[in-house]
């Protein structure tokens, strides 16, 4: 960064400031002006051109102090830019790419892109066809998701939307995906939780922190999710995957507001300015799956996160994140009450592109488990009445608490949906009567399929040879025995005396 004399010579053009309100700055001056050109004021501050009228210059200020009436003010001819590199990865930055933590320094990156750009048309996008993994089995089981796809994850407080994103991070960053978080306006020791958990878990080298945080000022968190999604275009067009995770746009659309009613613009619905569809919309349009110029398909997997309010997703901003994703997770209060975890809600969550993606297996699986899900929620309703059960019932309800426990998953577990299909297999199967026995066997499963190449051999002959849930059932009930003791679990025969 040049320093504002410099500038003045080379653009040779300066304005005065008129006036300024909170976070917005009126100047007079600059006629060459450009909408989204950075601007220097003599003070050091940095601003960005937001509008231009007929004699005045509207800039957003990045930072926190105002700028006194009459302050010297050029232009820099630069738009917003982000340097962009293979050297970020491991690191956290903030939306200008400067380290977050004074003690780490970064290579300086040979190449800028600039933050706001309008999304690339249908003729660069491709059919998105493959799987993601997230690692939650729940989610990967009855609501799968598509590489490309955005999947909005929505929540009240305290649901667990982090843990789930962390578990999503994990999985995808052992995989190779180049793993983006953007934390927007968040808590500084959030933001260094985060940074201690990439470290711990050892997949920095996979991952980049981009956050602003809730003192940062208003234009600052605003830039966040863009810049971040500019890296993230960066790392596709390099040839790599890329997961964006965005934590979260209700901030974003709060910060949005507040700097739009400070410059005088219109409140629509709900006192967002109305074109706050546009201002997400065209973000969440960057991610999909693209084809680059070599022919080969590369995706952003885009997941944004929004805050419900007691369970209300019929908000203005929830419901227009909703219509420009392609589904979301919804995580559910009252689950997370009952010790859901993860509390994600499967009949009120949505995947509009990811059952495309799924294998005939995963699919039927798929189909089978939501059906009888339905009708479990159907006859947990009758059961309130305290009618006598039949054997039938019970047994359904029996099994879908099973299936409950077998969804249970901790915050830092990432799991492998082979395994569990087959697991899943035994379970369906009534191998397991009591689940306090299943949840023990499951660990023991889950230990020797890390550390035994011929459990890992044997799940992937099984998994990869049946076309449908029914085949697999078959061979998993004639196999039964084999296939327990090479996961390491002691198979008891009954012995009918
Ligand atoms: P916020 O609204 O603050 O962003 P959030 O919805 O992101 O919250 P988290 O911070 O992920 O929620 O989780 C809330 C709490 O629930 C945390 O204490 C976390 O440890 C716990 N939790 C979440 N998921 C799990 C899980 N799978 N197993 C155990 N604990 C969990
Ligand atoms: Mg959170």
């Amino acid at each position: 960064m040049k320093t504002f004399q410099q500038y003045l010579t080379t653009t040779e053009e300066i304005g005065f400031v008129e006036a300024c309100n909170q976070s917005i700055v009126y100047v007079n001056g600059l006629p060459k002006a450009t909408v989204q050109e950075i601007v220097m004021f003599e003070t050091g501050e940095l601003g960005v051109v937001l509008s231009l009228t007929r004699d005045q210059v509207e800039i957003l200020l990045f930072s926190n102090y105002s700028v006194k009436a009459g302050t010297r003010v050029t232009r820099t001819g630069n738009k917003q830019e982000i340097p962009v590199g293979f050297e970020l990865l491991g690191k956290a930055i903030d939306p200008f790419g400067q380290p977050l933590n004074e003690n780490q320094t970064i290579e300086k990156a040979k190449i800028s892109r600039p933050i706001d750009i309008s999304p690339t048309g249908i003729n660069t996008r491709a059919h998105i066809a493959q799987s993601f993994e997230t690692g939650v089995t729940l989610v990967d089981m009855l609501i799968p998701l598509g590489k490309g796809q955005r999947e909005l994850i929505i929540g009240d407080r305290k649901t667990g939307k982090t843990s789930f994103l962390y578990q999503t991070i994990l999985k995808q960053a052992s995989l190779g995906t180049i793993c983006i978080y953007a934390g927007i306006g968040k808590k500084k020791t959030d933001i260094k939780k985060i940074e201690s958990f990439f470290h711990a878990s050892g997949i920095e080298k996979n991952t980049i922190i981009i956050a602003s945080s809730s003192e940062d000022p208003a234009g600052i968190i605003y830039l966040t999710p863009y810049a971040a999604m500019t890296l993230a275009e960066y790392f596709r067009d390099e040839g790599h995957d890329v997961l964006i995770v965005m934590d979260d746009l209700f901030t974003h659309a709060k910060f949005y507001r507040e700097i739009m009613l400070i410059g005088r613009r219109f409140p629509g619905r709900n006192a967002y300015p109305a074109d706050i569809f546009y201002t997400h919309a065209r973000l969440l349009e960057r991610a999909g799956n693209f084809i680059l110029p070599d022919g080969s398909e590369h995706a952003i997997t885009c997941l944004p996160v929004v805050e419900s309010v007691e369970g209300d997703i019929a908000g203005f901003i929830q419901t227009n994140l909703m219509s420009m994703t392609d589904g979301h997770l919804y995580f559910d209060v009252d689950m997370f009450t009952k010790g859901n975890r993860p509390a994600v809600n499967p009949f009120i969550s949505v995947s509009r592109v990811g059952r495309q993606t799924q294998s005939p297996l995963r699919l039927t699986l798929n189909r089978e488990l939501i059906s009888f899900l339905t009708l479990h929620r159907k006859l947990e309703s009758f059961s309130h009445f305290s009618a006598e059960a039949g054997s039938g019932i019970k047994r359904t309800l029996a099994v879908a608490e099973r299936i409950f426990a077998f969804f249970n998953q901790a915050a830092n577990e990432v799991r492998n949906l082979d395994l569990h299909i087959v697991i899943f297999c035994l379970l369906w199967s009534d191998y397991w009567q009591d689940i306090a026995k299943m949840e023990k066997d499951i660990t023991v499963i889950q230990q020797t399929y890390k550390n035994s190449l011929e459990a890992q051999s044997l799940i992937k002959t099984l998994v990869s040879a049946a076309q449908s849930l029914n085949e697999l059932l078959l061979t998993v009930r004639r196999q039964q025995d084999k296939i327990l003791s090479t996961l390491g679990v002691q198979v008891v025969t009954v012995t009918n005396i």
